[in-house]
């Protein structure tokens, strides 16, 4: 089998940027949303990040326009059911996601493979809500997706070989490096990065340190490109503290209890980057920590 057409759900910071390395790799892209505002914010966000390959002399304009035209949305989930392979990237929520999947399932050919770019909910557990776990898995992609290079491959318990062979290729199509990664809560990278992050906000809680310090303490002396908290507003807060409780509930240890003020912004809706406020308010010309 051949994978052509892809159709990505969820039209937000990962399902733009999933949709961008597809269509300049060729394939066709049907994507959809709940939110026509965000399948908007989606394709012109889209043409921004393309245009900006085009002046760093990354891609032609011509590259640019024949991805743009290989890209399209739709408000109708079920129209997805005729490509080749879904990567689900709506919102980290299993309830959601399970919605998703079981409203897809009818309309489905019977060939196309399921992935969900999950940052940490369990891919077996997803998988046996549908009618194909033999071809489910997880397809975890890396923000921003045009820039970072890896993808992490999860199989889950019934994910068979070819499913795993075929989406080997796909990262290799899309010029990436798969990293493959067992079906345990929050897989590598988030395993690592979350508590790093949680603990950093814990940091901030206890008053250790400012969100200034905190950052600039990981920069310069871990010499991490940014800090964890710049780092935490990038991902989404509400993202982060859902990948902690998936943490804390699936491996029952309270070292990965979600600090209390990563839990208040995400009640303020202070999400980060994505709202505007988040350990930094982005609302005026340079970003201003908020603690
Ligand atoms: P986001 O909040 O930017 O976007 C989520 C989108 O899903 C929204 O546009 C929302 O309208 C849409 N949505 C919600 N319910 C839907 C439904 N039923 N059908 C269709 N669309 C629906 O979130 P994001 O950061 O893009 O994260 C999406 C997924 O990618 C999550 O599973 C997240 O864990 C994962 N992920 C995120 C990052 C990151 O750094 N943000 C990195 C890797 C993976």
């Amino acid at each position: 089998m051949t994978i052509q057409s892809v159709g990505v759900i969820g039209a937000g910071q990962m399902g733009n940027g999933i949709a961008h390395v597809f269509a300049l790799a060729g394939y066709d892209v049907l994507m959809t949303d709940i939110s026509q505002e965000a399948m908007d914010k989606a394709l012109s966000l889209i043409e921004r990040n393309l245009d900006r390959q085009v002046s760093r002399e990354r891609i032609s304009e011509d590259d640019k326009k024949a991805a743009m035209g290989r890209i399209r949305t739709t408000k109708q989930l079920s129209d997805l059911g005729q490509t080749d392979l879904v990567i689900e990237a709506a919102t980290e929520r299993e309830s959601v996601k399970q919605a998703i999947f079981e409203d897809l399932v009818p309309h489905l050919k019977p060939e196309t493979i399921l992935t969900s770019n999950t940052s940490s909910i369990s891919i077996t557990r997803l998988a046996s809500r549908t009618d194909r776990p033999e071809k489910f898995m997880g397809f975890h992609f890396m923000n921003p997706v045009p820039v970072m290079q890896l993808v992490e491959l999860i199989r889950g318990i019934a994910t068979d070989q070819k499913t795993y062979d075929l989406m080997h290729g796909v990262v290799e199509k899309l010029g990436k490096t798969a990293a493959t990664a067992e079906d345990f809560p929050a897989f590598i990278v988030n395993r690592i990065l979350m508590p790093m992050i949680n603990e950093a906000v814990y940091t901030l809680y206890e008053g250790v340190g400012s969100v200034k310090s905190i950052d600039e303490s990981m920069k310069l002396g871990a010499n991490h490109p940014m800090g964890p908290l710049e780092l935490a507003d990038f991902i989404g807060l509400d993202t982060c503290l859902a990948i902690m409780n998936v943490l804390h509930d699936g491996l029952a240890d309270t070292k990965y209890r979600p600090c209390p003020l990563l839990t208040k912004y995400v009640e303020a809706g202070w999400l980060g980057r994505k709202t505007g406020r988040g350990f930094y308010d982005y609302r005026g010309e340079t970003p201003v920590p908020t603690r």
